[in-house]
């Protein structure tokens, strides 16, 4: 991170360097981007600056936002501040966010998530993180990984501190296509009101709170289990209702996960052939220059990390003829289940719906307003030993879901594993419900 030493206040904001500012380079962490300026600023940020914050630093990040350990970086790797001698990873891929935030540089960080890249490294970090429902903060100037997915968040060493740069990102932006209505974000708001007349103070009385059983896996520390219970029990006594219940798709979101971001990203990383954007690799004297081919693959093949060219191998594959209805359509259908899954859970009717559709969708029994399960199924993992690991994939298995459905997920600190390391907690909600979460999070705090 670049940073002027400070004392945290309001006004003193990281951004990922996946977001683009003008005073510095957007990076992505990727050689690709290295002399990249944008000539504006993002809309998070611009809304940030004109509230008063002063943007103090950008962030490293794995290359592009694909990552779960922020390893894959042309920057290096992101050492966790929680304590650095043991080398641990704060998570990806907003792990110099997180870092950024844990070690009281800033008020709070902005992040982006596309599969749990705020929530991992919150987790492992011990901080805030949240991943806001889908099209409440605006995409418009963050370079994008998979449309369909990515959302801006926040990461801040208190839910207060993530509501209040929340309520100032959370605006409707002409800018970017998928970004919520006025219309809809009033819509969700009156129904909220209604279930919930008065802000919950200091309990949490007639909250009902879900727990699926799908998100207690064979992988996941059974320290991390009992802290989540701990969570759970707190809620009780502070009024809320537990109540056990399933969502049976949730063992196939991974897969799901990895088809369609590969693919929207074998899509979107396409505009980088060093004739578009990217920096430009001249082909040597023996390659016959009329041939572009012969500049986009040198281009691709020398600034792109082994992460990102695996990742638009898989996405082009997976988009081929060939591959279309196994691959990419099967994915598409398991999202479906997903979300058909959460609207059956949640009290509040899915307003991202049409209206037609709404009655059906109505919850069925035992409806609940939000859900609560662990965030990542281990504490920080060490960098040396796991570093590019297949099995860094399995680290986003209980946050892909929410992601997928488009709806908030907020994990909060939820104390420490038997190795003394942080541990999250996940709430998650039915789209638009983020204050709701945030609330909760400050009666716990
Ligand atoms: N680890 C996931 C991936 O690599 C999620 C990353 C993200 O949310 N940006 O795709």
């Amino acid at each position: 991170m670049v940073a002027e030493p400070s004392s945290a206040a309001i006004r003193d904001i990281a951004v990922k360097d996946n977001i683009c500012t003008t005073e510095w380079n957007t990076t992505c962490s990727s050689a690709m981007l290295k002399n990249f300026k944008s000539p504006y600023d993002a809309t998070a940020v611009r809304l940030l600056r004109n509230s008063g914050a002063r943007i103090v630093g950008k962030t490293n990040l794995d290359e592009f936002g694909m990552g779960s350990l922020n390893i894959h970086s042309i920057h290096g790797h992101v050492i966790n501040p929680h304590d650095v001698a043991e080398r641990r990873s704060t998570g990806g891929s907003s792990g110099g966010s997180a870092a950024a935030v844990a070690s009281g540089m800033c008020f709070a960080a902005l992040g982006t998530d596309t599969g749990g890249s705020i929530r991992l490294p919150a987790s492992y970090c011990g901080i805030y993180g949240l991943k806001p429902s889908y099209g409440l903060v605006s995409r418009h100037g963050v370079v994008a990984y998979a449309d369909s997915l990515d959302c801006v968040g926040v990461l801040a060493a208190s839910a207060q501190n993530v509501h209040e740069v929340f309520g100032i990102i959370s605006q409707h932006d002409y800018h970017d296509p998928s970004s919520a209505s006025t219309g809809r974000r009033d819509r969700v708001r009156d129904l909220l009101q209604q279930r919930f007349a008065n802000s919950f103070g200091t309990s949490l009385h007639g909250l009902r709170v879900g727990v699926p059983q799908e998100y207690f896996p064979a992988e996941l520390s059974p320290a991390i289990a009992h802290s989540t219970r701990i969570v759970l029990s707190r809620m009780q006594r502070l009024g809320a209702t537990i109540v056990p219940m399933s969502l049976p798709s949730t063992p196939y979101a991974l897969s799901a996960y990895y088809v369609i971001a590969s693919a929207e990203a074998s899509s979107n990383l396409a505009r980088y052939d060093g004739v578009r954007y990217g920096a430009y690799v001249p082909p040597d004297a023996t390659t016959d220059v009329t041939r572009a081919a012969h500049i986009y693959a040198l281009t691709r093949t020398q600034n792109f990390g082994a992460e990102v060219r695996k990742r638009i191998l898989l996405g082009t594959y997976a988009l081929t003829a060939e591959a279309f209805d196994n691959y990419f359509l099967q994915a598409q259908r398991v999202r479906k289940r997903i979300i058909d899954d959460f609207d059956g859970a949640f009290a509040l009717p899915n307003v991202r719906r049409v209206v037609e559709e709404e009655d059906t969708l109505l919850a069925t029994s035992p409806s609940v307003d939000i859900l609560v399960h662990p965030s990542a199924i281990r504490t920080a993992p060490k960098l040396d030993e796991d570093s590019g690991r297949l099995d860094a994939y399995v680290q986003d298995v209980l946050t892909v879901p929410a992601s997928l459905a488009g709806l908030p997920a907020l994990s909060v600190p939820a104390g420490t594993g038997d190795d003394g390391w942080p541990v999250g907690v996940s709430l998650v909600g039915q789209w638009g419900s983020d204050e709701l979460l945030l609330e909760v999070a400050e009666v716990l705090d």
